[in-house]
């Protein structure tokens, strides 16, 4: 008896349609997709010229008996859905039963698949959606379907394929993505007979990232995870009247966020290198990287992005995965609990971390464009010049496929299309619950066999050693290098009378005196704003400014604010502020200038400042104006008992890792790369 179904058309008519074969790495989307749902712990990808020659896809996963292979190319006919009610709470990556048939209209295809039970196999060949040949093949448990000559039949798509190479590194891109969210499974993909990635089974996701990206990359990124209960299911319960009495009390569940962000040095011009994933699905989602954005607010420049890696669990009834004919859209029922979880842990994980910036790695990390989260083996790729001029390769001949060395990134793209954010969301909401980091992340879930498919293997544990020896010791390294330490620090002189030398066990640091006191002034403000509670100081002669006819408009605006932070400024003329009084700290030129950067920064702003989002903008933007102008200047002598206040009172910061602007404050010459400069190791 076979699993598979053609779904009624009542259910059918539900699903969200639309075209999700566009290119070579959406038909191997698809059959990925397949291939874990089928419980695979073994993929193997094959491509020749890009995917329009060739993909194929090989797993080990439960297969199909001879029934489900014929019916798995009707449309609508799918194993892993009955009845809508199921649309809403959906646990496997496929669901709509329309994949295979898509591929199977628009080139040569053919199944070879086996369940291990039946005595033989069943091999299928269909081209342009017309069987050919069915017949029985002695094949191994698991399934492999080859899709020939792509858009054979239909020129006009073919035609708009992309260059081979190009096609190849969203190919590249996809499995990269899979690979990541599946540690435990062997992931394999080649092009004609070169390796673009191989990853054995490992135990950890910081393994996997070495496996593929390399050491650097992985030194730059740290571990964040947490779990919250849900206070309630997003599907609202039946009435009272319509509920079962008997039907025991539904747990709602929890939400679960595991993955690795950079730290604030690491620095990006794009959102490229962010990754999501709901329930292992890869998304694209703006809520999310709304919160991924406010939680790095004033750590890193307003214009620069993280790398993130996010993994989110939640029960499937709490995502709608049913938005988008890819299904790479996914609704969120309780968007704002979502929301706010990801941004609150994302900051308390940045909070308790406080990485430190490794003076090396902070020469060489200006913010970058290029997508960083790319096999560095791709740029081996062989491949014809790329016809793209705006997709760039660099095609490093003889790169070192993934080894022990450490890659350098290669700007081979991947586009995300992610559309600028605009959300009205309020302050930071206290976190309700802070797992242990580390050490839930380190011990990922296993994996659980797919359901509807049978048991799957177990996945195998012959974990790849060397990954996991590497990933362990850069793990030790950063651990090392936090600014927990920096009350403890001994403060030795200054260098030109701007940065602060000073020693501790793990090494030598350079603070900036400048943006260090900065970052204390700014979160002072902060805090005193919060509680009402700032202290305003009389000018001895009030201070006139002059301003244009358009800053009186945005003056209106913000005039509210300013009072609160401590200025009285009265109207004196048609155009001319008289300040009275301001913050305790700030007065003359620097004064006029912190004034004139708010009103000027302010009038950028198109978005009326009732909105939530804009308030705490403003709010934050007048502190870290006023931090600014009123810290210590470089070139500035500082005496024994002044640098040691002012590292005391950094430590006590939640973000003693850089300025309201993003710059770095201190940086640690580590004992380690002293010895290595040394070569005393
Ligand atoms: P969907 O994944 O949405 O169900 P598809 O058209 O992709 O639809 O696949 C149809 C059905 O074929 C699946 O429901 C599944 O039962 C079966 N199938 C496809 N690929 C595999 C595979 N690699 N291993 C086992 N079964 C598969
Ligand atoms: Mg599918």
């Amino acid at each position: 008896m076979g699993r598979i179904r053609v779904l009624p058309d009542q259910v059918a008519n539900q699903i969200a349609a639309g075209e999700v074969v566009d290119r070579p790495a959406s038909v191997v989307k698809e059959l990925l997709e397949n291939s874990l749902d089928a419980g695979a712990t073994r993929i193997r990808v094959e491509v020749e010229a890009g995917g329009r020659k060739l993909i194929r896809v090989a797993d080990d996963g439960c297969g199909m008996n001879r029934d489900d292979a014929l019916l798995a190319f009707e449309r609508h006919a799918t194993s892993k859905l009955r009845t809508a009610d199921e649309l809403l709470s959906i646990s496997t990556l496929g669901f709509r039963g329309e994949a295979l048939p898509s591929i199977a209209s628009v080139a040569r295809v053919t199944l070879e698949t086996a369940t291990g039970e039946d005595s033989a196999g069943t091999r299928v060949e269909i081209a342009g959606g017309k069987f050919l040949h069915v017949g029985d093949a002695a094949l191994p448990r698991g399934t492999t379907l080859s899709v020939a000559d792509l858009f054979f039949n239909t020129p006009a798509r073919r035609k708009f394929l992309r260059a081979e190479s190009t096609e190849l590194a969203h190919v590249a891109a996809l499995v990269t993505h899979y690979a990541l969210a599946h540690p435990q499974k062997h992931f394999e993909l080649t092009s004609a007979t070169h390796t673009v990635l191989s990853a054995p089974p490992v135990a950890r996701t910081a393994e996997r990232i070495y496996q593929i990206f390399g050491k650097d990359t992985l030194a730059q990124l740290l571990p964040v995870a947490a779990e919250t209960p849900l206070a309630h299911g997003g599907i609202p319960a039946p009435p009272p009247w319509k509920k079962d009495p008997d039907e025991p009390v539904r747990d709602p569940g929890s939400l679960r966020l595991t993955g690795f962000y950079s730290k604030p040095e690491l620095q990006k011009l794009n959102r490229n290198s962010i990754y999501i994933f709901v329930n292992k699905r890869l998304i694209r989602d703006r809520l999310l990287l709304h919160a991924i954005t406010e939680a790095y607010r004033n750590v890193i420049p307003p214009t620069s992005f993280p790398v993130v890696l996010l993994f989110l669990e939640m029960p499937p009834e709490e995502v709608d995965v049913n938005v988008h004919p890819a299904k790479t859209e996914v609704r969120f029922r309780q968007s704002t609990v979502v929301h706010d979880f990801v941004r609150d842990s994302l900051r308390t994980a940045l909070i308790q971390a406080r990485p430190a910036a490794g003076f090396l790695a902070a020469l060489g990390n200006a913010p970058a464009a290029s997508p960083s989260l790319i096999p560095a083996a791709t740029s081996a790729l062989p491949g014809s010049p790329d016809s793209d001029a705006e997709e760039p390769q660099s095609a490093k001949a003889g790169a070192a496929p993934f080894g022990l060395s450490p890659q350098t990134p290669q700007p081979i793209p991947v586009r995300l299309p992610f559309d600028s954010i605009s959300m009205n969301r309020g302050g930071w909401l206290d976190q309700q619950a802070w797992g242990d980091a580390a050490a839930a992340l380190f011990h990922p879930p296993a994996e659980s066999p797919r359901e509807g498919c049978g048991p799957g293997l177990v996945a195998g544990t012959a974990s790849d050693e060397n990954a996991a020896n590497a990933a362990a010791q850069v793990e030790a390294e950063q651990s090392e290098a936090s600014l927990n330490h920096l009350g403890s620090l001994r403060p030795m002189g200054q260098l030109r009378d701007s940065f602060i030398l000073a020693t501790g066990d793990d090494g030598l640091w350079i603070i900036d005196q400048h943006v260090a006191h900065e970052r204390i002034l700014f979160e002072k403000i902060l805090r005193d704003r919060q509680v009402e509670k700032v202290q305003r100081q009389r000018l001895l002669m009030p201070l006139l400014v002059e301003l244009k006819a358009s800053q009186i408009v945005t003056f209106a605006r913000i005039a509210e604010e300013l009072d609160r932070n401590g200025f009285e400024v009265e109207p004196f003329g048609p155009q001319t502020l008289a300040v009275k009084a301001a913050p305790v700290g700030l007065e003359g030129a620097a004064l006029e200038r912190m004034l004139a950067e708010v009103i000027e920064q302010s009038s950028s702003e198109s978005q009326e400042p009732e909105r939530n989002e804009d308030l705490t903008a403003l709010r934050t933007r007048i502190a870290a104006s006023i931090a600014c102008h009123s810290a210590i200047k470089v070139n500035t002598p500082l005496d024994p008992a002044r640098m040691e206040w002012l590292l005391l009172e950094l430590a006590k910061t939640s973000h003693p890792t850089s300025c309201p602007h993003g710059r770095p404050i201190a940086l640690l010459y580590s004992w380690k790369e002293i010895q290595r400069a040394f070569h005393r190791i």
